[in-house]
């Protein structure tokens, strides 16, 4: 049995952290632990810009972004115990490949990822190398198209190969270090997932060897009911489902994408989200299923959005009416958001930058159409919502005095959507995790 511990780029960031990662490993060594890794904090994003100044022709400038990550890098091996020397040829590959991209200034998604993937190679040999684990080229398993910058894994290969390659290696009492975010084609050329992929790395590998647990080690304890900007009071959730994870990032939360985590939510393998810096603080575990009994999860809110509220004087009901509504949005690329249908009008809400002008002149030819701009969408998840009676109610007297524009109950029934003027948003946010979540609400009914 074997457990994936994920730790990104804040994590790794420097030596201290470091030792605070090889420290929490050390403790789960019993548990066979695969120590997936990201690059040491900005590292990527320096690459890419080396990379980009190398496109430009810009190649001094480029070669000096290198030259701080490699002190940086070399900086925190020394301060490890390591000689840093073992650093250098990951670095004379990068300045090649930085000359090679200013002498074309052509830089095609094929040759970033070359240039991006040395980030988590070199976070997990000098990691590996300090704390004396055994390192593992990702490449060889994480199999994924060719698709350079996001590439797509193929699990049944990657379940093959890391059964073949991988599992062998890991066992009780000692830690294999592999990369996140890498990956290889069938020819052996390297990918990338995309940016933050690591996570995702973690779950297809955890996957793949049927873990017991992956665990993403970052810097907040968990999954929170709310933005702690926002709301001082918010608390990490102990339990939170899947599909309450998903509505949470559709609403701007700041939580690990749920696509990421899908494969190993599919296994049925238990993601916990943990604070690096508070390893025995709280943690959220996110599963396929929860069972706990709380009707109201976390709020979350996103703006500015804009609503538009289309009236007919023809009755909606109208056949082909809202097929000629949504067309219009279709045709301009614009996605729309909540929707509200009431006898004669539809509102709904649309991202601030949707092209306005060009939709308004579209659909007044067959409606009227007014405009509210500068609204933000709050929003009340939880797997129990709809089962719960009284929500409804209880946040209609929180928000006494906020004008509620728009209200909309998504489709799966754990998400209730309330438009507010943007300005109130916080408010709203702050009144209803009042009443939602710091006090009990009755959660019992079924
Ligand atoms: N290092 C990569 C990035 O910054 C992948 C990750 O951190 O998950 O995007
Ligand atoms: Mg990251």
């Amino acid at each position: 049995m074997t457990l994936v511990m994920k730790f990104g780029g804040s994590s790794v960031a420097d030596a201290a952290a470091m030792r605070r990662v090889a420290s929490l490993v050390q403790a789960a060594l019993p548990g066979s632990p695969l120590v997936v890794l990201s690059a040491m904090g900005k590292t990527t994003d320096g690459l890419f810009e080396a990379a980009r100044a190398a496109e430009r022709g810009a190649l001094d400038e480029a070669l000096a972004t290198l030259g701080r990550l490699q002190a940086h890098h070399e900086r925190a091996a020394t301060e490890l115990g390591s000689e840093a020397a073992f650093l250098e040829p990951a670095f004379q590959d990068l300045k090649l490949l930085l000359r090679g991209v200013a002498l074309l200034r052509e830089l095609s998604p094929r040759t970033l990822d070359a240039i991006a993937s040395h980030g988590e190679l070199l976070s997990t040999r000098l990691f590996a190398k300090a704390m004396g684990h055994a390192w593992f080229d990702a490449r060889e398993v994480m199999r994924t198209d060719a698709r350079f910058g996001e590439g797509a894994p193929d699990s049944e290969a990657i379940a093959a190969l890391a059964a073949a390659k991988l599992a062998p290696k890991l066992g009780a009492g000692s830690a294999v270090v592999t990369q996140g975010y890498i990956g290889a084609t069938e020819e052996g050329l390297t990918t990338t997932l995309g940016r933050g992929g690591s996570d995702y790395t973690a779950a297809l590998l955890g996957a793949a060897l049927g873990a017991t647990e992956v665990q993403i080690w970052t810097d907040v304890e968990g999954v929170l009911t709310a933005d702690p900007r926002q709301v001082p009071g918010a608390l990490p959730i102990p339990e939170l489902g899947f599909q309450e994870a998903a509505e949470l990032a559709a609403f701007g939360a700041k939580v690990l994408h749920p696509a990421t985590i899908q494969p190993a939510v599919e296994a049925k393998i238990p993601v916990t989200v943990r604070h690096t810096g508070r390893p025995e603080g709280r943690f959220t575990t996110i599963s396929g299923e929860v069972a706990t009994g709380r009707p109201v999860t976390a709020l979350a809110s996103r703006g500015p959005v804009t609503v538009l509220t289309v009236s007919s004087s023809r009755m909606l009901a109208q056949s082909g009416f809202l097929a000629r509504l949504f067309d219009v949005f279709g045709r301009h690329g614009a996605s729309v958001d909540l929707v509200a249908t009431a006898e004669v009008s539809v509102s709904l809400t649309l991202e601030a930058d949707a092209p306005l002008k060009a939709l308004v002149k579209d659909l007044s030819s067959f409606a009227t159409v007014t405009v509210s701009e500068g609204r933000a969408i709050v929003a009340v998840v939880g797997e129990r919502l709809k089962r719960t009676p009284g929500i409804s109610a209880r946040a209609f007297a929180a928000l006494q005095g906020i004008n509620v524009e728009m209200i909309s109950m998504g489709a799966n029934e754990i998400n209730l959507s309330l438009v507010v003027r943007a300005e109130d948003a916080p408010e709203a946010v702050r009144r209803l995790h009042g009443a939602l979540i710091e006090q009990p609400l009755d959660g019992g009914a079924a």
